[in-house]
């Protein structure tokens, strides 16, 4: 079996290229550009928690690094460098090569160096990434900036991956669960646009909510309006998963009624379907979902590990 080191080396080890330092010494050693802030966040994924065991190790390697990319997006932040964390139950080259060809093949689409990590031997596979990306000063976005007035937006369609894991055998699904992909041109390009954004990762009605209570506002949604698959067939599963259901990645962000015009016009030019939803109330930060005859709806919230 490989030792660490030499795992280490065949699986991991790219040439740094702005890095002054990546994988091989103590520390990554790295330099921002002058006037530049640093975006740093990592997520972790844990068998048997976040995938089931024996899952798709290329699929697994992109995954880990897209749901970091994306909370870089909903900062409005660029990605530049990335650092994995792994507990390997095993050394498996072909799992290894596997999950490091996901892993790479993201990060080499959007300029990502994997700078460094740690790499043990533990019981669960569970791997954890930081992912430090870079955002001019000042034009970062917050949850906290949502305002009265304000249009609410989503990316893409909601749902999908939900329904993905509830049928694993609705193929178009479980892409969506398994090979989420991370808004960041979005995200780069919302900066000066949006008030505020987050990314969709444990469902809509949950990741809004931190917007609300962030940015002290109230918010209503029509559900009517919220883009999703056209895979669905129980409308009370549609609802569920369109509303909280998890792991779809895209972007929540909220912008004032005059950036509609540029907001459509990104959409085309992105090739990314954006769609008005709804709109931030001035009070206290409660949700209301309306269905189609303007009637609130009963929701659940998001997801919570410890519920
Ligand atoms: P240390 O003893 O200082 O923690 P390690 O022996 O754990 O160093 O790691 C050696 C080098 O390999 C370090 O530069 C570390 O960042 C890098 N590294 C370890 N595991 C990984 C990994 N899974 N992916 C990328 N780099 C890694
Ligand atoms: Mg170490």
């Amino acid at each position: 079996m490989a030792s660490e080191f030499e795992l280490i080396r065949r699986y991991f080890d790219r040439p740094a290229r702005t890095a002054l330092v990546g994988v091989g010494d103590d520390c990554a050693l790295l330099r921002p550009d002058a006037g530049l802030e640093l975006a740093v966040t990592t997520d972790m994924l844990v068998e048997g928690r976040h995938f089931a065991p024996g899952a798709e190790p290329r699929s697994l390697g992109h995954k880990a690094l897209a749901v970091n990319l994306s909370d870089l997006a909903a900062m409005g932040a660029a990605p530049r460098w990335a650092l994995l964390a792994i507990a390997l139950p095993a050394a498996d080259p072909d799992w290894l090569g596997a999950f490091a060809a996901g892993l790479f093949a993201l990060a080499e689409r959007h300029g990502v160096e994997l700078v460094g990590g740690d790499t043990t031997h533990g019981p669960l596979l569970t791997i954890a990434i930081t992912a430090i990306g870079e955002v001019p000063a000042g034009v970062a976005l917050y949850r906290a900036g949502a305002q009265a007035g304000d249009d609410i937006w989503v990316s893409g369609e909601l749902g999908g991956a939900a329904l993905g894991l509830a049928h694993p055998e609705i193929a178009a699904a479980a892409k969506r669960l398994h090979l989420p992909e991370p808004r960041v041109e979005l995200g780069e390009r919302l900066r000066g646009i949006a008030h505020a954004a987050i990314d969709i990762s444990d469902g809509l009605v949950g990741d809004l909510g931190h917007i609300l209570e962030r940015s002290q506002v109230g918010a209503v949604v029509h559900y009517g309006r919220i883009p999703r698959p056209e895979l669905f067939e129980d409308p009370d599963l549609e609802r569920d998963c369109v509303l909280s259901g998890g792991d779809d990645y895209e972007l929540v962000f909220t912008a004032d009624p005059g950036q509609r015009k540029e907001i459509e016009a990104l959409s085309t030019e992105l090739g990314l379907r954006l769609t008005a939803i709804g709109s931030i109330q001035k009070g206290a930060p409660k949700l209301q979902v309306l269905d189609a005859k303007g009637k609130p709806m009963r929701t659940k919230s998001g997801f919570d590990h410890f519920a």
